[in-house]
């Protein structure tokens, strides 16, 4: 699995290109709303880390069924319904964002080096995982201080950078006028 580092950074490159479409959002908790929007919909499929920690069992309880294209689309729905209640602001922009968010959380994880994702879950248990892998990947089983983490850091730091980049780049030329409101 690729770190959360660089799924929280597609969350945020998701605020980013999200909050113009979002211009009644324009108050410190609405904003602050959103964000916690995109981050989540980013990590939310890694719910179930927290069930393996509980557990003692991460490989038993992470990245199983979760991350699947399914569970995913729902998860994606759920987040985007949550941020439509908490903000009352248009329910379509909202299940984009969670979708987009839970999606490009797989697609990251499907491009990462370890055993696979469970897909196309309930159809199939079988794994699938890009044959050209762009991350790493975290080993959580070499424990916290494994120095192997550094080598995740040093593949998935400069992929960050390069998208934080582009983002911004994208969004400052395609800046409209309501931005400076809030
Ligand atoms: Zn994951």
């Amino acid at each position: 699995m690729a770190s959360p580092l660089t799924h929280l950074a597609v969350g945020f490159s998701l605020f980013h290109l999200a909050r113009p479409r979002f211009p009644e959002l324009t108050g410190f908790w609405q904003t602050l709303v959103l964000l916690c929007g995109a981050l989540g919909a980013a990590v939310v499929v890694d719910s179930d880390f927290l069930l393996g920690a509980l557990h003692h069992d991460l490989a038993g309880f992470h990245n199983q069924q979760s991350h699947s294209l399914c569970v995913a689309l729902i998860a994606g729905i759920g987040v985007g319904v949550l941020g439509r209640v908490l903000t009352r602001s248009g329910l379509r922009r909202w299940i984009t964002l969670g979708v987009a968010g839970a999606l490009s959380h797989v697609l990251i994880d499907f491009l990462t080096i370890g055993r696979g994702l469970q897909l196309f879950w309930p159809l199939t248990d079988a794994r699938f995982a890009s044959s050209v892998p762009l991350f790493n990947g975290l080993r959580w089983s070499e424990g916290i201080w494994s120095a192997s983490h550094l080598v995740t850091l040093a593949n998935e730091i400069p992929i960050v950078a390069a998208l934080l980049w582009l983002v911004h780049r994208y969004a400052g030329s395609h800046k409209v006028d309501h931005i400076g409101e809030g």
